[in-house]
C-alpha cells in the first residue's frame, strides 16, 4: 500500500465516525446487552452479546495498528501531529529520519472566481488524490486546515535536504498536472513547505508540523509554485495591502518592470566585460521608479521572485539581442535577493532558463549580497550558490566590505569575484587611506584566487588609480549610467571606436 490519503472532511463528522466505528464502542457492551434484554428478551440479549464483538472482529476493527489508527483518524492537525509523533519516535529508535511536508494550492480564489466553488473542490480533490502515487509505503497524508495538506514521511535510513527537495518537486509536479473537468483542462499551481525531522525546532510532531506550515507560508509569500525548507528565520506572514503593493503586482503582470543595463569594463583591455541588469519600474504615471522605492514594496507583497523571473528572462533576451547585433558582451550579471536565494528550486530554474534561451552558463553572473550570504549560514543558500557555480555561472559577491565576510566564509561559497563597494572607491585617487583599503582588499582577493570589480566609479581619476592598483574590472557612472536595452548595442559600438583612439582610458591604464 502506498501513502494513505485522508480526504478532508468536517471535524465533527470525523470524530463522530471514529467514535461510532472504533473498538471503544465495546465499552458500552453491558449497557447495550441490558437494553436488548429489556426490550427484546433473551434472544436479543444473546444476539447483542455475541453478535457485536463478532461483527467488529469480522470488519477488522480490533486489528488496527497505531499507524492505521493515525491514518484512519486523519483530517486534522492533531492527527497529523500524532502520526508525526510516531514517526519521530520510530526514527529515533531505529536511527532513521523523517520529515513533514505541507502543500497548498496557490490562488484558489482565482480558480473559484473563474470556475466556481464546486469545480475548485473537484480540482483540489483530484490533485490531492494523486499524492499516494508519488509517496512511499507508510507515508501518510492529512488535511490539516481548509487549504493545507500535510504529509508525514515514514522514517527511512537516509533523508537529507537534497532528497526532500527532490521529493517536494515530485509532489508538486504530480499536484500541478492539469485536471480535466467537463472536457476543460484546469491547471493549478501548488506551493510546498517542509521541515526535516533533524531540523525540528521543538521535539514533537506538533512542532514539526508547525515548522513545515511556517515554511509553506513562506513559500506562498514567494509563490506561485514555490518550495521552501524550514529555516528557523521565517518571518511572520506579511499583511501588507497598500495601493502601491497592488499597483506593483499589476505592473509586473503588465510588463512594466524591465532591467536597465550598466556596463562593466576590464581594466586590462578597456573592453566591455559585461553588463549588470538593474531593475526599473516604468510606471505609467510616475515615470521611472528606482529599486530603492519598489524593492521593499515587492518584498512586502511577496513579489520579489516574480521580479527575479522577469529580470532573468529579459537578461537572457538581452544576451540574444547583443549576439544578433554582433556586439561583444561576454556576460550579463543579475542580482539575486535573499528570497530567491532561499528557494531550493533556484538553480534548476536558472538552468532551465539558460537551456530555454540556449545561453551558455558562463555568460550569466549572479550577484549575491555579502550581507545576505555570509551571516545566513542557511544550507539552502549555500547549496544554491554552489549549485549555480557548478552549473558554470559565475558568482559575484556584491557590496563587498559592507557586511562581515570572513575569509573562511568566502571559502565556503564558490564565489569568483568580489564587487568592492562604492564606499571604498569614492575619492581613491585623492585619499591615501582609501588607497590602502583598496590595496588590502585586492591583496586578500588575490590570495583567495578571486577576481575584483570596483563599483560606483564616478571619475576618470578613480578609474585610472583602480586600474593601476590592479583592480581588473570597473563599473560606475564615470563609465556609463544604466541604460535601456535598446541603447546598449550603440553604446558598445561607440565605446569600441573610442578604444581604437590613443586616449582610451582602458589602454592608457591597462
Ligand atoms: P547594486 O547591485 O549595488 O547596484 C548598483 C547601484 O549603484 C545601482 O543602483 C546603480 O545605478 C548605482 N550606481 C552605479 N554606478 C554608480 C556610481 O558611479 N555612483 C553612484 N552613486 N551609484 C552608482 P540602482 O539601479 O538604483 O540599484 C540599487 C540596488 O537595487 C542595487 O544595488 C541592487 O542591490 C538592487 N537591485 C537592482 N536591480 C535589482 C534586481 O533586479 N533584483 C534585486 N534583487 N535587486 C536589484
Ligand atoms: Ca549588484
Ligand atoms: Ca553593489
Amino acid at each position: 500500500m502506498k501513502g494513505t490519503y485522508n480526504p478532508p472532511m468536517g471535524r465533527s463528522r470525523r470524530y463522530l465516525a471514529a467514535a461510532l466505528t472504533g473498538p471503544q464502542v465495546l465499552a458500552f457492551m453491558p449497557a447495550l446487552s441490558l437494553g436488548a434484554f429489556w426490550f427484546g428478551g433473551e434472544a436479543w440479549l444473546l444476539a447483542t452479546a455475541l453478535g457485536l464483538p463478532a461483527l467488529y472482529a469480522l470488519v477488522g476493527s480490533f486489528s488496527q495498528t497505531a499507524e492505521d489508527e493515525a491514518a484512519a483518524l486523519g483530517g486534522n492537525p492533531e492527527c497529523a501531529a500524532h502520526a508525526l509523533d510516531h514517526a519521530i519516535q520510530n526514527a529515533a529508535r531505529d536511527r532513521k529520519a523523517t520529515a513533514c511536508l505541507v502543500v497548498a494550492m496557490d490562488g484558489a480564489d482565482h480558480l473559484r472566481r473563474n470556475y466556481g466553488g464546486d469545480i475548485l473542490d473537484t480540482v483540489t480533490e483530484r490533485c490531492l488524490s494523486r499524492l499516494p502515487g508519488v509517496l512511499r509505503q507508510g507515508d501518510q497524508v492529512f488535511a490539516v486546515a481548509d487549504e493545507e495538506t500535510a504529509i508525514a514521511l515514514a522514517p527511512v535510513p537516509r533523508l537529507d535536504l537534497e532528497t526532500v527537495i527532490q521529493l517536494s518537486a515530485r509532489v508538486q509536479s504530480a499536484l500541478e498536472e492539469p485536471v480535466s473537468v467537463d472536457a476543460t483542462a484546469v491547471s493549478s499551481s501548488w506551493s510546498v513547505g517542509f521541515c526535516l525531522g533533524s531540523r525540528n525546532p521543538g521535539d514533537d510532531g506538533a512542532d514539526l508540523l508547525q515548522a513545515a506550515r511556517a515554511a509553506l507560508a513562506d513559500a506562498r509569500r514567494n509563490g506561485p509554485s514555490a518550495i521552501r525548507a524550514h529555516t528557523g528565520t521565517q518571518p511572520a506572514p506579511a499583511t501588507v495591502a497598500s495601493d502601491l503593493c497592488n499597483e506593483a503586482a499589476q505592473g509586473l503582470e503588465a510588463g512594466q518592470f524591465r532591467p536597465w543595463f550598466q556596463p562593466q569594463l576590464c581594466t586590462d583591455t578597456g573592453r566591455v566585460s559585461g553588463f549588470e541588469a538593474l531593475a526599473r519600474w516604468q510606471h505609467p504615471v510616475q515615470g521611472i521608479i528606482p529599486p530603492a522605492v519598489f524593492l521593499p514594496v515587492l518584498e512586502k507583497s511577496g513579489n520579489l521572485e516574480r521580479l527575479a523571473h522577469e529580470i532573468l528572462r529579459q537578461s537572457m533576451e538581452a544576451i540574444k539581442h547583443w549576439d544578433r547585433e554582433e556586439v561583444k558582451v561576454p556576460r550579463v550579471a543579475v542580482n539575486l535577493s535573499a528570497a530567491e536565494l532561499s528557494n531550493p528550486t533556484l538553480a534548476d530554474r536558472v538552468a532551465w532558463e539558460l537551456d530555454r534561451f540556449d545561453v551558455s552558463p558562463g555568460r550569466l553572473t549572479l550577484e549575491v549580497l555579502e550581507t545576505v550570504v555570509v551571516p545566513s549560514g542557511s544550507d539552502v543558500v549555500t547549496r544554491n550558490i554552489n549549485a549555480l557555480a557548478d552549473l558554470g555561472c559565475t558568482i559575484d559577491l556584491d557590496d563587498f566590505g559592507t557586511g562581515h565576510a570572513s575569509i573562511a566564509s568566502l571559502r565556503r561559497f564558490k564565489v569568483s569575484r568580489i564587487k568592492i563597494d562604492r564606499s571604498f572607491v569614492a575619492g581613491v585617487d585623492r585619499d591615501a587611506k582609501q588607497q590602502r583599503m583598496i590595496t588590502a582588499i585586492l591583496t586578500m582577493a588575490d590570495q583567495l584566487g578571486l577576481d575584483a570589480l570596483a563599483e560606483g566609479v564616478e571619475t576618470t581619476g578613480e578609474h585610472a588609480v583602480l586600474a593601476q592598483l590592479g583592480c581588473r574590472h570597473v563599473q560606475g557612472f564615470g563609465i556609463a549610467r544604466p541604460m535601456p536595452l535598446d541603447q546598449t548595442a550603440d553604446w558598445v559600438r561607440h565605446h569600441e571606436r573610442k578604444l581604437g583612439q590613443p586616449t582610451g582610458i582602458g589602454r592608457a591604464t591597462g
